[in-house]
C-alpha cells in the first residue's frame, strides 16, 4: 500500500518539475564527465577516465 502511494506521488509531478529535475540531472552528469575529466589532478582525471570506459562512453 505504501509503495502504491509512493508511485502515484512520483507520477503527479508537473511537466515543469520534470524538466527542472532532468536539467539538474543532466548538469550533474555533464559536470561529472567533463569537469572531472579536465581536472589537473591525475587521480581525479584517471578516476573519470576509468568511469568513462566502465560506462562504454566514447573516449579514445
Ligand atoms: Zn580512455
Amino acid at each position: 500500500m505504501l509503495a502504491t502511494k509512493t508511485t502515484s506521488a512520483a507520477l503527479s509531478l508537473s511537466i515543469s518539475q520534470r524538466i527542472i529535475t532532468a536539467g539538474f540531472a543532466g548538469l550533474l552528469g555533464f559536470s561529472m564527465l567533463y569537469v572531472a575529466a579536465f581536472a589537473n589532478s591525475d587521480i581525479l582525471h584517471n578516476a573519470a577516465h576509468d568511469t568513462r570506459h566502465a560506462i562504454v562512453a566514447p573516449c579514445h
